[in-house]
């Protein structure tokens, strides 16, 4: 049980090109915490190289505002940097990241900080359905899920995504996890931590568009996977050993029926067909490595997440 008398909590919003949802979302903040008492709010925006006026509205509302903090990254580098560079900046006992399309409800903080208060240090926000999402992203979201669980250690609580309650260890300690290509829900669940859930329903955009074409989501999968389990390298073996016992299994059946039928030259379609499949897989299965070695490539030249051009405080 915590009952500190006031608690500080911040919440963390990547804002890309979002001039039109950032009025709109402190209008519901605003809303929803001027009657909650004994909470001291900071809000993080971090603008993730908006191309739109997105930085001066959020100046604008700085100015009438002083809960706002606005971090300013000198170019876009996806939602996951601009996740970890307001992690790195909030300074609450407790943190929030939050969409700022009001996807995901903030009406469902204070429910969140009954949670924390009971002693729990991660209370993750759960879509009860995906009415909202087209039927596309659907399937694609449980196909997913289906494969990173198979594979990947820890695996990922279903329809959860960035909006969750953290205490303040947890936030240091995904602080403290050096790695430069960062999959958030992933490394949310790497770090543990005492979780609760509660469910809620989530809406539509508020206002603009999504940021996430099916290219971009099928890239954020293969980062999923890649970052948490070496399952797709390890395979091979096992699909080596199999191709080669039945390749082996064949040889012998070849050379019986050599002794039994005599010398038999016809075989081009087997032959052909067996040198396609066996180039084909040998192709995916380099791959693979490449997607593997790459990201090691990348991640060996230890450059920051993102970087900075200017942090305004109020
Ligand atoms: N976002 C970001 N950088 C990006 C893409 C998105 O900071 O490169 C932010 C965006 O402004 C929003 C949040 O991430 O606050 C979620 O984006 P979006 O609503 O487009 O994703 P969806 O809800 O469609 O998955
Ligand atoms: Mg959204």
């Amino acid at each position: 049980m915590r009952n500190s008398a006031r608690t500080r909590l911040s919440l963390v919003v990547p804002v890309y090109n979002e001039a039109e949802s950032i009025a709109l979302f402190l209008d519901a903040i605003h809303r929803i915490f001027a009657s909650q008492t004994g909470l001291d709010v900071e809000l993080v925006f971090v603008n993730d190289g908006s191309q739109d006026d997105t930085l001066d509205r959020l100046l604008e509302s700085q100015g009438k505002d002083a809960r706002i903090k606005i971090v300013d990254l000198s170019r876009n580098f996806g939602k996951e940097a601009a996740l970890s560079a307001g992690l790195q900046v909030a300074t609450g006992e407790v943190v929030v990241p939050i969409d700022v399309d009001l996807q995901d409800p903030p009406e469902l903080i204070p429910a969140m900080l009954e949670k924390w208060r009971e002693g729990y240090e991660v209370v993750l926000g759960k879509r009860v359905n995906r009415d909202s999402d087209s039927w596309s992203k659907r399937i694609s979201a449980r196909f997913f899920y289906r494969i990173h669980n198979l594979i990947a250690e820890p695996g990922l609580p279903e329809n959860v995504g960035d909006f969750r309650l953290m205490d303040r260890k947890v936030v240091e300690a995904l602080n403290q996890l050096p790695e430069s290509r960062r999959f958030m829900k992933g490394l949310f669940a790497w770090v543990g931590f005492r979780t609760a859930m509660l469910d809620y329903v989530r809406p539509g955009r508020a206002a603009g568009a999504t940021k996430f074409n099916g290219w971009r989501l099928w890239n954020f999968a293969l980062e999923g996977f890649t970052s948490f389990s070496t399952s797709p390298l390890r395979v091979w073996t096992y699909i080596g050993c199999l191709v080669a016992t039945m390749a082996l299994g064949f040889a012998v059946f070849i050379a019986i029926r050599v002794f039994v039928q005599g010398v038999d030259v016809p075989g081009y379609a087997s032959l052909m067909v067996a040198i396609t499949f066996l180039g084909g897989l040998q192709l995916i299965g380099i791959g693979v490595i490449g997607e593997y070695l790459g990201r090691t490539y990348i991640e060996s030249k230890h450059r920051p997440i993102y970087i900075v051009r200017h942090i305004y405080e109020p």
